[in-house]
């Protein structure tokens, strides 16, 4: 039972991690455990179904985001609140809309931000070691930042021959951001260098196709919005076993101070 009392409440912002319920935080656990009520997207709270037993869930759908926020800023004034967000909520995430709502809120409730697997490493996990160095992040969701400043960003990172990932790489609504993004890295970086697509990672449906950057074109129809995208900076290779490639892998410079 919830108190009256204002000063009960608090509100976490919770990451989930990419989907495996294996990869949410202890203290991610802990956060719902105490919450009375759950918020977010449909999607992500289907994947921690069996920590909501007994809570009263909100569920919201993509592009209520803000509605979404404001829903869990006035509801965390009287109750311990959790607003799950997929991977990170500090990446893409609900992290930041949730604190600039709060903030015009003048509420000053309690509030704990707690940090998930981002989809980022999750892919690079299951690739072998692709991020072991630098590397750049790039959402190609246009729907909050308008495209020639993702494209502006987009060169500016390939400059740095760093591993470049992209998050939100296709979907129905922007069909031809992959491929447009794809030519301009091929501008810039060998048509060798490996890329890896990887859709649903740590999800029951979990593929990754290894290809490189000639190639990666093909792949296009493939790609959706359940994918993440890591295209091979200056220093990425294939890892091999033999013959075979088994992943893909970033030396982070050892190489050049020991003999192993
Ligand atoms: N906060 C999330 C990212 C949200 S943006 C995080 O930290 O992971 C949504 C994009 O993230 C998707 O379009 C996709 O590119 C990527 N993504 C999130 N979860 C994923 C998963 N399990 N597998 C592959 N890509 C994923």
């Amino acid at each position: 039972m919830q108190s009256p009392d204002k000063s009960c409440g608090k509100l976490y912002i919770v990451g989930t991690g990419p989907g495996d319920p294996d990869l949410l935080t202890l203290k991610a656990i802990k956060a719902l455990n105490e919450s009375s009520i759950v918020i977010g997207n449909d999607f992500y709270l289907s994947s921690i179904q069996s920590l909501l037993i007994g809570k009263t869930i909100i569920k919201s759908s993509m592009g209520k985001e803000v509605e979404r926020a404001k829903t869990a800023v006035e509801l965390a004034e009287k109750n311990i609140v959790s607003m799950v967000s997929g991977g990170d909520p500090g990446v893409y995430g609900m992290a930041g809309i949730v604190l600039e709502v709060l903030e015009h809120s003048g509420n000053s409730i309690p509030f704990e931000v707690i940090p998930g697997v981002t989809a980022a490493t999750a892919a690079a996990s299951r690739l072998g070691s692709p991020l072991s160095g630098d590397f750049a992040v790039i959402s190609l969701s246009d729907l909050l930042v308008p495209w020639e400043t993702i494209i502006k960003r987009l060169i500016a990172f390939l400059d740095a021959e760093v591993p470049l990932i992209l998050y939100n790489p296709r979907s129905r609504g922007r069909p031809g951001h992959f491929a447009e993004v794809i030519e301009i890295v091929k501008a810039k970086r060998k048509g060798k260098s490996p890329v890896a697509l990887v859709k649903n990672v740590y999800r029951d449906n979990e593929e990754i196709v290894i290809t490189n950057l000639d190639d990666a074109i093909g792949m296009e129809e493939w790609v959706d919005m359940h994918t993440v995208v890591i295209i091979g900076g200056e220093e990425t290779r294939n890892l091999l076993r033999g013959d075979d490639v088994i992943g893909i892998i970033t030396p982070r410079g050892y190489q050049r101070k020991y003999v192993y």
